[in-house]
């Protein structure tokens, strides 16, 4: 375990609002932040101390942003593996290029999550479209095609509702990396945040229930509002998942909740802080932000206590133009990302409101 003193650099790939909320909380914590991003002009860029604009196979970039740095991180999933590989051969990088190989592809995803005793829907991997029919002659509609990469917010998936809809799906998805998953008739979505110190240390938030518009999400209420013993078998599958990839940093665990057997799977793993936890920032004594930077500098992890209700709403595409009338509420915390331009389906910001208990 390597503790680094504040003033330290943390090197971040990718240059979105999870990485400025990062940079964020670093800075709070004393440390400073170098964004590595392909794009000009990026949210996490505009707060933080430095930053590299080069690809991410740009080996010669990826050398230089190593010796510049104390540690690296990444805030989103879809970072070329062998990127990580090479700064690893450099210096100390949180999550592990293992973690990210494993959560990049849905189908070693699932692979891993069911070998340690974790329910996910049923699937299987399909490469080819007459595989895809045969599959689907034993499996019960409707089922979901899913590209086993590069998939998010709903894209790189399609719901397969009877024979007929196949041929369309597979063209619509336009890869040969395909799995099928069994659709999953489930009452709510929830995900915890789970954060593990390099002393082995594991912490989770409360369970958070997620409710997606058009596959974005759109509102967390935080707690989720489920019995007590879902919200114990929830933290301990996260809980178990986190210290069985000997992670390092927060990682989200996505569950379904169905009212048949299992009444929990996994729907999937993000290895990195997510949208599902910004409420924390207000919530709790150290939010995911804080937390991931706690884990990644060698610290002690903070409290995840919080008591009250708290809700988070996505400010999506036009919605970030109520800023003025969001800022006159008196319980609302308003975060804006800095984004220039607006486009429908993108996250502009987030409100969270709070209700807290009385202590
Ligand atoms: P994903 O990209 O896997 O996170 O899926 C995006 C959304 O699609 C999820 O949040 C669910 O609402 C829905 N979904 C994904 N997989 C399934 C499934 N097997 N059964 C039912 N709904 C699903």
């Amino acid at each position: 375990m390597k503790t680094l003193n504040p003033g330290s650099t943390i090197g971040i790939l990718g240059g979105g609002q999870l990485g400025r909320m990062m940079s964020i909380a670093a800075a709070q914590l004393g440390y400073k932040c170098h964004i590595y991003c392909p794009d000009q002009d990026n949210p996490a860029e505009q707060v933080s101390e430095k930053a590299t604009h080069a690809s991410y196979e740009d080996f010669d970039a990826l050398e230089k942003f190593a010796q510049e740095v104390d540690v690296v991180t990444y805030e989103f999933e879809n970072i070329p593996v062998i990127t990580v590989e090479a700064l690893e051969l450099k210096t100390a990088v949180f999550p592990s290029s293992r973690v990210l190989k494993i959560s990049q592809d849905r189908l070693s995803e699932k692979n891993f999550l069911n070998e340690i005793g974790i329910a996910t829907a049923p699937y299987a991997d399909v490469s080819n479209l007459n595989k895809a029919k045969k599959v689907l002659e034993k499996i019960s509609y409707p089922a979901v095609l899913k590209t086993r990469r590069f998939g998010y917010d709903g894209k790189g998936q399609a719901i397969v509702k009877s024979r007929k809809d196949v041929e369309r799906a597979w063209k619509k998805l336009a890869s040969d990396n395909i799995i099928i998953e069994g659709f999953i008739d489930f009452d709510m979505e929830i995900s915890v945040l789970a954060v593990r110190g390099q002393d082995g240390e594991i912490k989770c938030f409360e369970p958070v229930e997620n409710q997606h518009k058009n596959h974005i999400l759109d509102l967390s209420i935080a707690p989720a509002r489920i019995s007590g013993d879902l919200r114990a078998a929830a933290i301990k599958e996260a809980s178990k998942i986190i210290e069985n990839i000997d992670y390092v940093g927060v990682l989200t665990v996505e569950f379904f909740i169905s009212k048949s057997e299992p009444k929990l799977r996994v729907n999937e793993i993000a290895p990195r802080v997510h949208n599902s936890g910004h409420w924390t920032i207000e919530a709790c004594p150290a939010s995911q932000f804080e937390q991931h930077i706690r884990a990644i500098c060698g610290l002690p992890l903070g409290d995840v206590k919080f008591t009250g209700q708290a809700r988070m709403t996505n400010l999506i595409g036009n919605d970030i133009l109520k800023l003025t009338d969001l800022l006159k509420e008196v319980d609302a915390s308003v975060h804006h990302y800095g984004k220039s331009e607006i486009k429908a389906g993108r996250k502009m910001g987030h409100v969270t409101r709070l209700k807290l208990h009385e202590c």
